[in-house]
């Protein structure tokens, strides 16, 4: 997608601290991190979010998940993190190529605000 900020980030059109990449998934620090640990995973495909995927993505937002665990394991979180998808406005999702927070590194509360 030409005009999407993940996209550019994944291209390396917009910089970023870039933790790590594969075929199908990049991982970069947030910007704004709310944890300790807070990267975000995306896949390289673009896709807006979880209400746009379809079953032929089944495969991709697994991988973004066990990206998450991978690094979550290499930064010994293991304890506790949380991985967190934002869906539509109302629960703050604010760049619209899906993405899975991995959040970790201090008591993460519960329910989540
Ligand atoms: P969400 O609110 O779930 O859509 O998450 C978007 C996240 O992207 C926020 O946590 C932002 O801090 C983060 N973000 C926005 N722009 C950038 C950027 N250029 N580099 C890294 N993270 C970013
Ligand atoms: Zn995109």
């Amino acid at each position: 997608m030409d005009n999407c900020l993940f996209c550019k980030i994944v291209r390396g059109e917009i910089p970023s601290k870039k933790v790590y990449e594969d075929e199908h998934t990049f991982v970069f620090e947030d910007i704004d991190p709310k944890a300790p640990t807070h990267v975000l995973i995306v896949p390289k495909k673009h896709i807006e979010g979880l209400n746009k995927a379809t079953s032929e993505d089944a495969e991709i937002i697994g991988r973004c998940h066990l990206t998450a665990a991978k690094i979550a394991r290499e930064r010994q979180i293991e304890d506790g993190y949380r991985t967190v998808l934002n869906v539509g406005p109302k629960s703050g999702q604010s760049v619209f190529h899906l993405h899975v927070h991995l959040l970790g590194g201090r008591d993460l509360r519960w329910p989540p605000g």
